[in-house]
């Protein structure tokens, strides 16, 4: 995996974040600061950086998560989907068909990998079922000939050029005629130690007289941020449709060239992953990104994070229930726990006294609708006011109903319901005294408890 380290760091922040139980803004102000530390140690550039870092902070602090969705996992989304943005979004296949042949023309400096892209090219495409051919029209280098045939045979790839030519637009007019067949002609130029007058005016020649329909840069991912400069000055020069960052496994730090280049015109195609003509793939950057944060792992995290908290909290609930002091985090973790445990009628059924019950469905519905949106608005509190409830009024009754995408109402409802539920958890906590059981049996013969609860009681 390239960009292994930065994968790794993503990785441990959203790790951070999918364990904690409650989401406050100090919570995506910390991670939005690792994220940041991980890109630039990755040598994305800083204002890059900055610009994608603070969308996932508005994003993050503003929008509201879906229903199925929990904040945390909603930010986890959100990461995604920016980073995929900043990496150029939808993926852009090249533009091969309907062509034949597809001319696809590979230029760039010296040493970053061109003949070698060359050959591992051909065989991507090979492997797709087309029938490629690979043309060198490298008069520069001496070895160049025989490095593309090399790479040809190893592919089982035909390979055209003319060994001791010096003029590349002789090569290319003597080759051209033999190209009919072929449904793709990755063609390979020479490079200089930088884009010199001299490159410029061999590659406009050649750019002129082949008329690619893709021409792609490639370039190692060692440049670092000055891929975006190099992509911009090739891109003047001969129109490059797309970039290939070679050498990816070489560096950790190929985040500058790989999002430098993104931003440009000229996004990034393809990836060289090591040295062999396999170590190469397209550039997708929603499988990429993917990868890097280990969505596939980050889901079984998520569900053995959930369990853990159930587990742990189950019997604590428990005791604090019957000890008549628990809190809005309670209330939470208790309507958590029943969500994990399955539908609310099963969840009554299991309740001693009221199984049974017949609870009409419409009821049930409300009530799983209403614990959705408890659960927004909790989501929006800081750990202090769900601690202590009473904290909550003025401006902060506003804040966490903004913040929530819930109305006011809704969570005056909320209040009261957990004052509601503490009523309830003294009176069990009297009733543990025989004294107290008596109490509250007189309480429901009276109807008291019965009637309030019908018509207030959510749960
Ligand atoms: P050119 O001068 O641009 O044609 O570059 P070459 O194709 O000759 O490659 C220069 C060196 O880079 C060779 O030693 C290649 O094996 C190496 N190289 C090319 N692509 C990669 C890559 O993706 N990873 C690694 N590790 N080495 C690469
Ligand atoms: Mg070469």
């Amino acid at each position: 995996m390239v960009l292994d380290k930065l994968g790794d760091a993503l990785k441990s922040s959203l790790r951070k974040l999918t364990g904690k139980t409650f989401i406050d803004e100090k919570t995506v102000k910390e991670l939005v600061k690792e994220i940041q530390r991980s890109l630039l140690q990755a040598d994305v550039n800083v204002k890059l950086v900055f610009d994608v870092t603070k969308r996932i902070k508005e994003r993050a602090l503003s929008e509201k998560a879906p229903s199925a969705l929990q904040k945390k996992e909603f930010i986890v989304n959100i990461v995604y989907e920016e980073l995929v943005r900043f990496l150029g979004g939808e993926h852009k296949p090249l533009a091969l068909e309907g062509k034949k042949p597809a001319l696809v023309m590979l230029v760039g400096l010296f040493g970053n990998g061109k003949t070698t892209t060359t050959g591992k090219l051909g065989l991507y495409y090979k492997k797709r079922g087309l029938k490629v051919a690979l043309v060198t029209t490298d008069t520069w280098r001496p070895a160049a000939y025989d490095q593309l045939v090399q790479l040809g045979k190893q592919i089982d790839v035909p390979v055209f050029g003319v060994k001791g030519e010096k003029d590349p637009v002789k090569i290319w007019k003597k080759v051209k005629p033999k190209l009919g067949n072929f449904d793709l002609v990755v063609v390979d130029t020479a490079g200089r130690d930088a884009l010199s007058a001299d490159l410029i005016k061999e590659l406009n020649g050649i750019n002129t007289l082949v008329q690619p329909h893709e021409a792609l840069l490639v370039m190692a991912a060692d440049v670092g941020q000055s891929a975006q400069q190099q992509a911009e000055a090739f891109h003047k020069t001969v129109k490059v449709s797309g970039v290939i960052i070679t050498k990816l496994d070489g560096t950790a730090k190929g985040g500058g060239a790989l999002t430098a280049c993104s931003v440009t015109e000229a996004p990034v195609r393809f990836i060289g992953t090591g040295e062999k003509v396999e170590e190469f793939e397209e550039f997708k950057p929603k499988g990429f990104v993917g990868r890097l944060l280990g969505l596939g792992d980050l889901e079984a995290l998520l569900e053995k994070a959930k369990d853990a908290i159930d587990e742990d909290r189950a019997e604590d609930l428990g005791k604090k229930f019957l000890k008549g002091e628990f809190n809005l985090l309670d209330l939470y973790e208790q309507m958590q726990a029943m969500k994990k445990m399955g539908p609310l009628n099963k969840v009554m059924k299991m309740i001693p006294g009221m199984s049974g019950a017949d609870i009409p469905k419409e009821l049930l519905d409300v009530q799983e609708d209403k614990t959705r949106k408890w659960r927004f608005l909790m989501d929006s509190m800081t750990k202090e006011e769900l601690e202590d409830p009473s904290t909550i009024s003025g401006s902060r009754l506003e804040r966490i109903a903004r913040g929530s995408g819930q109305s006011i109402s809704e969570l005056r409802q909320l209040l009261k319901q957990y004052k509601q539920s503490k009523k309830m958890a003294k009176l069990f906590k009297g009733a543990q005294s025989e004294k107290g059981m008596e109490k509250m049996m007189q309480k429901l013969q009276k109807g008291q408890m019965a009637g309030r609860s019908r018509k207030k009681m959510k749960f």
